[in-house]
């Protein structure tokens, strides 16, 4: 019998193909090939090989193997094979999420051509007429890093034209950069610092990398140091020739995180994240599918990379929502290391000042290790928390008279302080005063957020954009006002507040240029009395020791809502926020206002013990039997209209009438519609995850042979973050 194959393909298709196995190609599962595919040409991942093909078929040959080695190895490809399973998302889509792009488009897997050309003649060695070769020479000479191609193509000359200049040796190939002198301090690594006594104690409870596998749970109060903790661990027990992953939630927000780490182990550390283009992403897969012992300190897709000596992970912030994938391969990036560490018979390290109450709820349960971490490194104390009722007060900008107080004491004192708005733009609403109109989204259904410095009215949920107005766009009134706080708004009151400091700005609209956090972060760190402004991208791990005041404008936003995670993210925020206060060696002060200042969960964040509220929170989610007590799982649909997606949901009820599986819905989406688009959701909630998984995968092999209309959608999402 001929050797045949089944193959995956980059496809939302929850099928794969057979191909036939021409003589001389040796194959394996998760080997890279050609194939014919309809009338064009594909590449695919070799699944298995040596099927039973299904009978009166004619199967097509393989063209070719890219490789002699699988793209991804064994153990890669069980955890892929695992996710899809367990995500429920088609197998092909799900291993190609491991293969870079270049790769994917069939390119070979070697290292791209990076180099850097540098000057090594005179121009005057070129004849006359060579102008052109002439500019070349002389502007590749006045850069003494070197070029690349690139920069070369995209100044306007020629690969011809550089050609003709490396033939007459007048341009040679740069050193690379690891040789050059300026990188070369890094590869002469740095000692790690002397851990407290407390760092220590929870260092020397984490397991060896030998020890096979475990999960533990690092609970280290916010500035406790867990990042000294990893680095400690990494350099006494991680052996020379093994790799470890370093899960963070995004890179761009602490560049400090990556400094720290290169700082000890120099050109050790590779770095992973949306940002790469697509040969530095080539680079860096070859050298972790190559086995280099490097550390790669990567956003939530490096999980899913093809480590081959990979020994141990930690997933830094492991509470931190961008863990999870929320469209297309909907995976936790958390949960995928901690299965990966199983697999791989190694530890895992989850570490977060508030963890999640999944996380929490294994530790209690014996799964995890629980590790308390519950001093602060060096001199620095927790901040005091206290609540502020902002009932009958007046605001400006959002903000009460004891907290503006509050805020010029502390720049008096010589010290910074941060302001935490949770909404970026002027104002969440433009309304009317005399016909009661609020300006919304015609594509959604959400109002338009005012936009000061841009003069427009925008859309948080899709690309909608219009021009602001002075007057009610309905009844031309003049009575039309901004309601409610955005960042813009109360850095303007701050700014005629305090004239003479400097407010900065931290949202997503101020650090849309490449590198402009960098810069705010290099403002704050060098200490001058200033006031931060901004949202939740102000609570992700910064290490400002100067910042000795953290007011809150609103907390209650979590209190009440209908989603069932978010009290939980309201007191992670509120705790992380609140962690950026007091961490160098003055005492840190934070103010909460708050029109509930009586509600128990805001009365425990007083004393600012996380695990109490966690304590208090998982008791409400037992109650309501909720995750992490019942597993759930939700099939979205999207459609023109709410009427087709309730009809596809209504279709997969039936489906899922099983015993000890509850089902809720269909119902229209918390905002049911969004960028035209009308969304419903059924959900699924049970004790036993296993029937679930067995489940699912049966609903979606009949859904994938279903027809919808044109334009209508079906999804499932496992272990849903958004409810
Ligand atoms: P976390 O991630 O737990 O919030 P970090 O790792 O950012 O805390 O550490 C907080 C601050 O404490 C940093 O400025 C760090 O350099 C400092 N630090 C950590 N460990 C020590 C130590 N053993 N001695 C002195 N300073 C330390
Ligand atoms: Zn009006
Ligand atoms: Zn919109």
């Amino acid at each position: 019998m001929p050797s045949t194959a089944r193959i995956a393909l980059n496809r939302p298709l929850r099928r794969l193909f057979d191909y036939l196995v021409p003589e001389g190609i040796p194959l394996e599962p998760g080997q890279r090939v050609k194939i014919p595919f309809g009338r064009q040409q594909a590449i695919g991942l070799v699944v298995e090989t040596n099927i039973e093909p299904p009978e009166g078929i004619t199967l097509k040959p393989v063209l070719k193997a890219l490789e002699n080695w699988p793209a991804l190895p064994n153990e890669t490809f069980q955890l892929l094979s695992w996710a899809s399973d367990y995500y429920q998302h088609p197998l092909g889509e799900c291993l190609f999420t491991a293969i870079p792009p270049a790769l994917r488009r069939g390119r070979p897997a070697i290292q791209k051509n990076d180099d850097r050309w540098q000057a090594c003649g005179s121009s005057a060695a070129l004849p006359a007429k060579a102008h052109k070769q002439k500019n070349l020479l002389e502007w590749i000479a006045q850069h003494e890093q070197g070029v690349k191609n690139s920069e070369i193509t995209k100044a306007g000359f020629t690969r011809p034209q550089l050609k003709a200049l490396l033939e007459k040796e007048l341009v040679r190939v740069a050193a690379p950069e690891s040789a050059s002198p300026q990188s070369q301090q890094y590869s002469e690594s740095i000692a790690a610092p002397t851990l407290s006594p407390a760092q220590l104690n929870a260092a020397s409870q984490l397991p060896l990398p030998d020890e096979g596998f475990s999960a533990s749970l690092l609970y280290g109060i916010t500035g406790s140091g867990k990042t000294e903790v990893y680095l400690h661990y990494l350099k006494q027990n991680l052996a020379t020739e093994d790799q470890a992953l370093v899960l963070v939630p995004e890179i761009n927000l602490t560049p400090q995180t990556v400094a720290r780490f290169k700082r000890y182990f120099g050109e050790r550390i590779l770095v992973w994240h949306s940002a790469l283009n697509d040969s530095e992403r080539l680079n860096a897969w070859l050298k972790i599918r190559n086995g280099d012992p490097i550390i790669l300190i990567g956003t939530r897709s490096a999980v899913l990379l093809p480590f081959t000596a990979l020994k141990t992970l930690i997933v830094d912030e492991e509470h931190d929502s961008s863990y999870k994938q929320g469209e297309g391969f909907r995976y936790s990036g958390r949960d995928v290391a901690v299965y990966r560490a199983h697999l791989n018979r190694c530890p895992v390290i989850l570490g977060s000042a508030t963890p999640s109450l999944e996380s929490y709820h294994n530790a209690l349960a014996g799964k995890y290790r629980l590790i308390k971490l519950e001093e602060r490194a060096g001199e620095a104390l927790p901040p005091s928390i206290s609540l502020l009722d902002i009932r009958s007060r007046p605001l400006e900008g959002g903000l009460s008279r004891p907290a503006l107080q509050a805020l010029k004491k502390t720049l008096e004192d010589g010290n910074q302080a941060l302001v935490f708005v949770n909404r970026r733009g002027y104002a969440p609403v433009m309304m009317c005063f005399d016909c009661g109109h609020m300006v919304e989204c015609p594509r959604c259904d959400t109002r338009l957020t005012y936009h000061r410095r841009d003069r427009a009215m925008r859309c948080h949920h899709c690309d909608y954009q219009a021009a602001a107005t002075d007057t009610c766009p309905k009844c031309k009134s003049e009575a039309f006002k901004p309601v409610g706080q955005g960042t813009e708004q109360t850095e303007d009151i701050l700014a005629a507040h305090f004239p003479d400091t400097p407010i900065v700005r931290v949202d997503r609209d101020s650090t849309q240029r490449k590198g402009s956090i960098q810069t705010i972060l290099e403002q704050v760190n060098t200490g001058e009395p200033c006031i931060l402004v901004g949202t939740q991208m102000l609570a992700k791990g910064h290490d400002f020791p100067n910042v000795t005041l953290v007011v809150v404008i609103n907390a209650d936003g979590g209190l009440f809502s209908v989603d069932f995670r978010a009290p939980e993210q309201l007191i992670q925020t509120l705790l992380q926020v609140s962690g950026r206060a007091g961490r160098g060696t003055k005492v840190g002060k934070v103010v909460v206002q708050t029109c509930h200042s009586d509600h128990p969960l805001l009365r425990t964040l007083c004393n600012g013990h996380y695990l109490d509220m966690a304590d208090q929170l998982l008791g409400e989610r037992e109650a309501g039997q909720f995750p992490p007590f019942r597993a759930m799982a939700i099939f979205r649909a999207e459609a023109d209209t709410m009427e087709q997606s309730l009809q596809i949901l209504d279709s997969i009820k039936p489906l899922t009438n099983t015993p000890g599986i509850e089902v809720w819905g269909p119902l229209p989406s918390l905002i049911a519609r969004r960028a035209d688009r009308h969304r419903a959701q059924l959900v699924l909630n049970t004790d036993n995850r296993r029937r679930l998984n067995k489940l699912l995968t049966s609903v979606c092999q009949t859904l994938e042979q279903k027809r919808f209309q044109k334009g209508a959608k079906w999804m499932i999402d496992v272990d849903p973050q958004e409810t």
